[in-house]
C-alpha cells in the first residue's frame, strides 16, 4: 500500500526506513516490527513514547496497544521509572558484583509467585527459557520437551521447532539454521488437546511440559477449562517439569501472573517483559531444590555479563511497586472495555475478541479460537486491512493477527473510547 492511500505524510518515516534496509536486515532489529504482515511498505519509526501515546518520526501520535510488546504495563516514560533508571545511572549502569537491587526484586518475584523460591536474572525472555530448559533436562536426566503449537517461547533453536508428521512424533526445524538433532528434541502438540498431551508423555522420556499458560503469542487463547490442571497431573505421573512462560502473563494477568489466576502451580517459572519495566531483564525461577542446581549454587552452568543490570532492575522494582491490587482491579477495567468496545465496533462481522487481563486479541474468524490452527485460519488479509485503516487514524495496533494488544494503566476510558470509534470504521474498511 502506497502512503497516499494512507492519507499520512509519513516521509521522515519512508526516509529512514530506506536507509535503514541498507543497514539491518528488513530494516529492522526484530521481525515483526517491519509491519510486513499487514501489508505496509514501511513501518512507523518512533520518536519518543508519552503515556500511552507513540509519536513518530513524522509528528503523528497515535494510542499505543504494543506498549513495547508487554513491558510498559505503566506505559511509556513513566515518570517513577525515568526517576529510579536515572538514579541508578548515575550511581554506574554495570558492575559486574552483586547489588542490593537485584537482591529487593528477586524477593519481590518469590513473594508473588507461590512457586518460585529462588530466581536467576538474565536478559531476555529468549536467555530464560533456554535456562530453564537446561535445567529441567539436567534435573530429569532427560532430552525432549513438550512445547504446543503458536506458542512463542523466544527464538531459541529447540524451540523452533514445528510439528513433525503423525501425532506426538518429534519435531522439524521451524527456521533454517535449525538442526534436525535440536529440534527432534522438541515434540510440538496442539494448544488445548488433551490426548496430544497424553499421546506425547506416553511415548517420549519428557524433561518437561512448556507453555504459556494462558497463549498470548498465536493471539490471546486461553487454557480449556481444566488444561493447565491436566497439564499438572501429567507432568508428575510421567515425571516431567511444568514449566510456565510468564514472560507475557506474569504480573499483567494477575499480581503472581496466570498461575494465581488458575491455581495451578509451575516447577519452574519464566518471567521477561514487565519485570524489567522496559529495561532488558528477564528470570527464571522455582522450587529452592531445583534451583540450587544452578551455578555456582550447583553444576547446571549459566553466567550474564549484564545479568541482574542496575538499570534494569530499578526500572523492574519502581514498576512492581505500582502493581497492587487496585491496580490490576483498573487494568482488568480497562481491558473489559477494550474488548467491549471492539466487540460492538465489530457488530455482527465474522470477529472474534478474546481477552485476559491486560491482553486482547479481535481474531477475525467466524468461530471462537481454542488453537494455533484456528488462529492460522484467521482472515489475515482483512486483519491488515484492518490495522492499516487503524494507524490512518491515530491508533497503533499490533500489526499481526498473532500478537496480543497490550493494555497499559496509562491508557484510559477515552483513548479506548476512541479506538473503539476508529475500530468501527477501520472494520467497515476491512470486512465492508
Ligand atoms: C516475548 C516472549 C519471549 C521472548 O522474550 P525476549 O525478551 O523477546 O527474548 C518468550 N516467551 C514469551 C511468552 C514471550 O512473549
Amino acid at each position: 500500500m502506497t502512503e497516499a492511500a494512507s492519507g499520512l505524510d509519513t516521509r521522515t518515516s519512508e526516509v529512514l526506513y530506506a536507509r535503514a534496509a541498507g543497514l539491518l536486515p528488513g530494516g529492522v532489529n526484530s521481525p515483526v516490527r517491519a509491519m510486513r504482515a499487514i501489508g505496509r511498505d514501511h513501518p512507523v519509526f518512533v520518536e519518543r513514547g508519552e503515556g500511552f501515546e507513540l509519536i513518530d518520526a513524522d509528528g503523528h501520535r497515535y494510542v499505543d496497544w504494543v506498549c513495547s510488546w508487554g513491558p510498559l504495563i505503566l506505559g511509556h516514560a513513566h515518570p517513577k521509572v525515568v526517576e529510579a533508571v536515572c538514579a541508578a545511572a548515575e550511581r554506574g549502569t554495570s558492575y559486574g558484583a552483586p547489588t542490593e537491587g537485584e537482591v529487593e526484586l528477586a524477593a519481590e518475584v518469590c513473594e508473588r509467585f507461590e512457586s518460585v523460591e529462588m530466581v536467576r536474572m538474565v536478559n531476555s525472555g529468549t536467555e530464560a527459557s533456554m535456562s530453564a530448559v537446561r535445567l529441567a533436562r539436567a534435573a530429569t536426566g532427560r532430552d525432549k520437551v513438550v512445547k504446543f503449537a503458536g506458542a512463542y517461547h523466544g527464538h531459541v533453536d529447540g524451540l523452533l521447532a514445528q510439528a513433525g508428521s503423525g501425532l506426538a512424533t518429534q519435531g522439524i526445524p521451524a527456521s533454517p539454521g535449525v538442526t534436525a538433532g535440536q529440534a527432534a528434541d522438541t515434540v510440538v502438540v496442539p494448544w488445548n488437546d488433551r490426548e496430544s498431551v497424553s499421546a506425547a508423555l506416553s511415548s517420549h522420556e519428557v524433561a518437561a511440559i512448556i507453555c504459556e499458560p494462558i497463549a498470548a503469542n498465536m493471539g490471546v487463547v486461553v487454557p480449556a477449562d481444566g488444561f493447565l490442571e491436566l497439564l499438572r497431573e501429567q507432568a508428575e505421573q510421567s515425571g516431567a517439569l511444568l514449566i510456565f512462560d510468564e514472560v507475557i502473563t506474569g504480573f499483567r494477568v494477575a499480581r503472581g501472573g496466570a498461575q494465581e489466576l488458575y491455581e495451578v502451580g509451575a516447577d519452574l517459572t519464566i518471567l521477561g517483559k514487565v519485570v524489567g519495566g522496559g529495561l532488558p531483564a528477564a528470570a527464571y525461577g522455582g522450587r529452592r531444590e531445583l534451583m540450587e542446581q544452578v551455578a555456582p549454587a550447583g553444576d547446571v552452568y549459566q553466567a550474564g555479563t549484564l545479568s541482574g543490570n542496575p538499570l534494569a532492575v530499578a526500572a523492574g522494582l519502581a514498576t512492581l511497586e505500582r502493581l497492587d491490587a487496585a491496580a490490576y482491579g483498573r487494568l482488568g477495567a480497562l481491558t473489559d472495555r477494550l474488548a467491549a468496545g471492539l466487540r460492538e465496533a465489530a457488530g455482527g462481522r465474522p470477529v472474534q475478541v478474546a481477552s485476559a487481563p491486560g491482553l486482547v486479541t479481535p481474531f477475525f474468524s467466524p468461530e471462537p479460537i481454542r488453537d494455533f490452527a484456528g488462529a492460522s485460519a484467521c482472515d489475515l488479509d482483512a486483519y491488515g486491512r484492518f490495522c492499516r485503516a487503524l494507524l490512518e487514524r491515530g491508533i497503533y495496533p499490533p500489526p499481526s493477527q498473532f500478537e496480543a494488544w497490550f493494555v497499559s494503566l496509562a491508557h484510559d476510558e477515552a483513548a479506548i473510547d476512541r479506538t473503539a470509534e476508529a475500530a468501527s470504521e477501520a472494520f467497515t474498511t476491512a470486512l465492508g
